[in-house]
């Protein structure tokens, strides 16, 4: 358990560390749930570029950091800094959260978790046999992919426009997890075939504005539900297009919420003013 103690004086900083990190919404999120607690504590943006990192991560108990999230690109380089992992970065291979206490450095993934969580909500909680086809095989895609496969979910496709990037990450699932009904699709239109229940856009695709659709409008089947991780732009062209075919979608705000979450508690050991991030993750999209 975290040795969060509120009766200390001493401000505990908190952060993301990533490249580029600027437009990241945590900072807002995570010190309106310090504030509400009442907590001595701070969250930070670390912009660091590859070669910053190592002597960023073997200063952290000098600097006063108490807790960081992990972004792109490098939540699988991390690994090499961290002394201890939950069970859930150790599936799935990949840190997204690091709490740093007398100076061990536990590694978390709160993704997954944050991203069942929201599914639970918008769309169902029992995932058990459903059909899912996933576009991106990231660091985002990894942490959902492993999520699900320990769902039970019926099958999962994976593409990527690397391709041996899904097949391995579908390889590593099925090493790692025992979950076999995982397979790759060579392009974004075998989703026709796939007929999936639920579909994910794990890539970036769809933030800017000049960005395509990844897939066609006539592969979105009446029963799909359609998560795009994406959170801003609040509706992407992939949920406009699921809009006009009337299917029910969600964008990764709640997910971000719910990851956020999740974090918190990891490093304090409170439970997370849901409610307080919430409103402040939305009063700002
Ligand atoms: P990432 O590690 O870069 O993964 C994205 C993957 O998508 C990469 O494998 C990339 O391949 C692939 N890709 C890019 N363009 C593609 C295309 N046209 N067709 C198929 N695949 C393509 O990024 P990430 O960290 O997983 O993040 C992915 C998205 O999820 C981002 O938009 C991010 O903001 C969002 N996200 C949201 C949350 C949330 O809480 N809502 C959390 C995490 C991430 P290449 O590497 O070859 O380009």
């Amino acid at each position: 358990m975290p040795d969060y103690n509120p009766e200390d004086g001493a401000l505990k900083i908190y952060g993301l560390v990533g490249y580029p990190v600027k437009h990241s919404l945590s900072p807002l999120m995570h010190n309106a749930a310090f504030k509400t607690l009442n907590l001595n504590a701070e969250y930070k943006l670390f912009e660091k570029k590859a070669p910053e990192i190592p002597d960023f991560f073997n200063s952290l108990m000098d600097a006063g950091i108490a807790g960081l999230n992990v972004t792109f690109p490098y939540k699988e380089t991390v690994k090499e800094f961290i002394d201890e992992y939950t069970p859930e970065a150790s599936l799935i291979g990949a840190v997204n959260t690091v709490r740093i206490e007398k100076n061990k450095k536990t590694g978390h993934n709160t993704d997954g978790i944050g991203f069942i969580r929201h599914l639970a909500q918008v769309y169902r909680s029992n995932l058990k046999g459903i059909s899912v086809f996933i576009l991106g095989a990231g660091g985002a895609a990894r942490a959902i992919v492993f999520s699900l496969a320990r769902c039970d979910v019926g099958n999962i496709v994976v593409y990527d426009i690397d391709h041996d990037k899904a097949k391995s990450l579908s390889e590593e699932v099925m090493e790692k997890s025992g979950f076999t009904r995982i397979g790759v699709a060579d392009s974004a239109d075998e989703l026709l075939q796939c007929k999936p229940e639920l579909l994910i856009n794990a890539t970036p695709v769809g933030m800017k504005e000049d960005d395509p659709v990844l897939i066609k409008a006539e592969s979105l089947f009446p029963y799909t539900f359609v998560y795009d991780l994406i959170y801003k732009p609040a509706e992407t062209k992939l949920l406009r297009l699921a809009g006009k075919r009337g299917l029910s979608s969600s964008n990764g705000l709640g997910m971000l919420l719910y990851q956020g979450a999740e974090s918190f508690e990891f490093w304090t050991g409170l439970k997370a003013p849901v409610e307080v991030m919430r409103r402040t993750l939305t009063a700002v999209l």
